[in-house]
């Protein structure tokens, strides 16, 4: 990452989907996704089209300096803050509560790793519509298949505490099961997130290489499927924790 200060953007060039342009004011290039013109300072209207990537000036990859990042979003906040703007054009004021925005909805996908990961694979061309699948039934119903007769002994047990609670019984050899069951699925999501992590950086090594496609490709289909099993099991902690809970 370039030091504190200096101009961010200058890894961002190709990739960006979005165009460059010239400041309105002094006729400056600005490259596509920078809020501020280098040569005057002023504040530029946001780009058309500009990811979230090219907002802190990153290459799509997702692994990410955290700290680099927060440094980045607290200096270029602070720039675009709107009280800067306050005796500015009505154009200039509206473009830092604009940027400012953006800004912030950009750091929050950023800085989430799951988020970032669903952003870039939206960003690659891969529809991924939360909740919902082709044949419009939930997602989360495709049960992954080596977690079937865990996930049916889920069920029977999530049913026989809810029987219990309307009997206004406890039975605390059932809340055991669910405690050791809460466990399990909370393990497996913890693997889940270690095999992400692996392909994260398998990502990140390949995607500069332009040969790379179908590689890039077959690591694009185990990320989504892994994000898919994490969503599901995910939801079974969340269901055991209700059960749990009341
Ligand atoms: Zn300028």
């Amino acid at each position: 990452m370039p030091a504190a200060g200096a101009a961010p953007f200058a890894m961002q060039t190709a990739e960006s989907q979005s165009v460059n342009a010239a400041c309105w004011s002094c006729g400056c290039f600005v490259p596509a996704g920078k809020p501020w013109c280098d040569a005057c300072g002023k504040i530029q209207a946001p780009s058309e089209g500009v990811d979230y990537f090219t907002v802190f000036g990153l290459p799509r990859k997702l692994l990410i300096d955290l700290t680099a990042l927060e440094r980045n979003f607290y200096r270029m906040s602070r720039k675009l803050h709107p009280d800067l703007y306050a005796q500015a054009s009505p154009d200039e004021r509206q473009w830092s509560l604009d940027q400012t925005s953006l800004l912030n909805d950009a750091y929050r996908t950023m800085k989430n790793p799951i988020a970032r990961t669903e952003y870039l694979l939206r960003l690659e061309g891969v529809e991924i519509e939360a909740g919902r699948s082709e044949d419009g039934k939930p997602k989360d119903s495709r049960v992954p298949p080596d977690l079937l007769e865990e996930v049916f002994e889920l069920n029977m047990q999530l049913e026989e505490m809810r029987m219990n609670r309307k009997m206004g019984e406890d039975d605390p050899q059932l809340r055991a099961d669910l405690e050791k069951a809460r466990t399990q699925f909370e393990s497996q999501l913890a693997a889940v997130d270690t095999s992400l992590e692996s392909l994260w950086t398998r990502w990140d090594e390949i995607v500069e290489n332009a040969s790379a496609g179908a590689e890039a490709n077959k690591i694009k289909g185990e990320i989504i499927a892994l994000l898919d099993r994490r969503r599901y099991i995910r939801n079974l902690v969340r269901d055991v924790n209700e059960a749990l809970e009341n």
